[in-house]
């Protein structure tokens, strides 16, 4: 049996940052990864280039049952610390309105760059199946091929989101072995369903809009973005960033909506004012849609004159009430949504180890001494913008520096 100070269970992002700093401060480290190479989420992250901090970094970035969780860790390795970190792996950051990314532009540089300081650190690592953890006097880890037993055990295995990427759930069962209750895991920035039959028409067009979600007709989430119409939903930044929500509500059999007001630059009223004064200087025989080019993308404008049962008609002949309800309808174009994009899909998962029994300080179980947690297993989840992998580099460093500390 091989014997190890620390041992870090998943090897992606925050299993990587856990082992080196827990390797820097002298202890002996094993990393077991089921994947037959480390960090290959990484390599998909920021559409290949990974954005892997941000400028901006707060709590408010940041969800799950208690976000303040995430207060100690960014305080101790926050965006500063994370850039320097990677500069001296090599990794010069670009940024880019606020989002940093490696100047290569490739996410393989950053997956790189910490493989090469595994290697440097000599930590060992086994690309193996864990077959089986028992805790008794120290964490004895049964592999398909060996057993290893370890002082110190830190679970950084992620969720179930990216599942290609090797995020299975098959270490939950030893999390809830230890003791420990997993909040309800779902999917996250990631696509919303819908079936209303006007989006296959709309399939492909970006808007810039401001979102609103309803849940059984109460707003709980709001934010500005791009979306981007799906034939079969919603994708986009601002779409993901609502999706934790719906997940959620319709787990509970809620009813979820979106509304986008897809002129999000004017009010109702402005916009009234603004067409009553272009009717007054158009040809009589230009139709309501042929009016609508140029503010609304083209393929929407049929969508929303028939929502306003104003299709086809003359724009100087439409009455008021018709007028404003062609503006209410572009100021709250609602989509009633059916469900989300599966796990595979997915960016990230809410939920995971609740939070109440971990030290925000330490990443170490309250319930079992010796056992820590990192990254995305914990019942956190961040917004777009390099949050994730920011949660990742601050949780893992305070796992691996506080599993790694050498007892006297
Ligand atoms: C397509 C995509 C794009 C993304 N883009 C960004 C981005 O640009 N910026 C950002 O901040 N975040 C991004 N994220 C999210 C970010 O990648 C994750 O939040 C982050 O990688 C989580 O780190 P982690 O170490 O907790 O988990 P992971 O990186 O998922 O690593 C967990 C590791 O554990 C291994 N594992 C699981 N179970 C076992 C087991 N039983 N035994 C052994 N090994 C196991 C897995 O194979 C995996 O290698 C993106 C995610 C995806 C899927």
């Amino acid at each position: 049996m091989k014997n190890t100070d620390v041992l870090v269970l998943g090897g992606g992002a925050s299993g990587m940052m856990a082992a080196i700093t827990a390797a820097r401060i002298g202890s002996d480290v094993t990393i077991v990864e089921h994947n037959d190479i480390l960090g290959k989420k990484i390599l998909s992250t920021g559409n290949g280039k990974c954005n892997f901090t941000n400028k901006v970094m707060d709590r408010c970035f940041y969800r799950g049952s208690n976000p303040s969780f995430t207060d100690y860790a960014l305080s101790v390795f926050g965006v500063d610390k994370t850039l320097k970190f990677f500069k001296e792996l090599g990794i010069i950051p670009k940024e880019k309105n606020g989002y940093y990314y490696p100047y290569s532009e490739q996410a393989s540089s950053v997956a790189q760059a910490l493989r090469e300081e595994i290697r440097a650190l000599r930590i060992h690592v086994y690309f193996d199946e864990v077959k089986d953890i028992n805790n008794e006097e120290g964490f004895v880890i049964k592999l398909s091929k060996q057993e290893v037993k370890a002082k110190k055990l830190i679970i950084a295995t992620g969720l179930l989101a990216g599942r290609k990427t090797g995020c299975d759930g098959s270490a939950f069962q030893y999390i809830e072995k230890f003791g420990h209750k997993m909040v309800d895991v779902v999917p996250a920035l990631v696509q919303l369903k819908a079936t209303d039959s006007f989006l296959k028409s709309v399939a492909g067009i970006r808007a810039d809009v401001a979102l609103r979600l309803y849940v059984d007709e109460k707003e709980v989430f709001a934010d500005k973005g791009e979306s981007l119409f799906l034939a079969d939903g919603l994708s986009g930044i601002v779409t993901f960033q609502s999706s934790r929500y719906v997940s959620y509500a319709l787990k509970e059999n809620k009813k979820v909506c979106v509304s986008l007001d897809l002129f999000k630059e004017a009010t109702e009223d402005e916009i009234y004012a603004d067409f009553k004064e272009r009717i007054k200087n158009i040809n009589a025989e230009r139709d309501i849609e042929s009016f609508l080019i140029g503010l609304i993308p083209d393929k929407l404008i049929p969508v929303i004159t028939d929502r306003a049962r104003v299709r086809g008609k003359s724009a100087v002949t439409l009455k008021d009430a018709e007028i404003k309800l062609v503006i209410r309808v572009i100021k709250d174009f609602k989509i009633k949504i059916t469900g989300t994009r599966d796990f595979a899909d997915a960016q990230v998962c809410a939920g995971g180890v609740a939070l109440g029994e971990i030290d925000e300080k330490t990443m170490e179980s309250k319930l079992v001494k010796n056992l820590f947690f990192a990254g995305e297993v914990m019942d956190i989840d961040g917004m777009c913008g390099g949050y994730n992998l920011q949660w990742a580099w601050s949780s893992g460093y305070l796992a691996g520096l506080n599993a790694g500390k050498i007892d006297a």
